[in-house]
């Protein structure tokens, strides 16, 4: 199965809705909560939000 999302923005290889980087299932993402992550990307998303928190300070 694919999936194309719309706010995939492929020439910057970024989300236009959340202004960053595309990690489906990331807070904010169309697709939070409706699957199931793998480990992989949960710890993607885990250091994406560190990195966030640590920019915000
Ligand atoms: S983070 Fe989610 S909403 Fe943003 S482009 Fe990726 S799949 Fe789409």
């Amino acid at each position: 199965m694919t999936f194309h999302c719309k706010n995939y923005d492929i020439n910057a290889d970024a989300c236009k809705k959340l202004k960053g980087d595309c990690l489906p299932g990331r807070k904010g993402c169309v697709l939070e909560g409706r699957f199931a992550l793998s480990e992989e990307l949960e710890q993607k998303i885990h250091d994406l939000e560190e990195k966030m928190k640590r920019a915000k300070e």
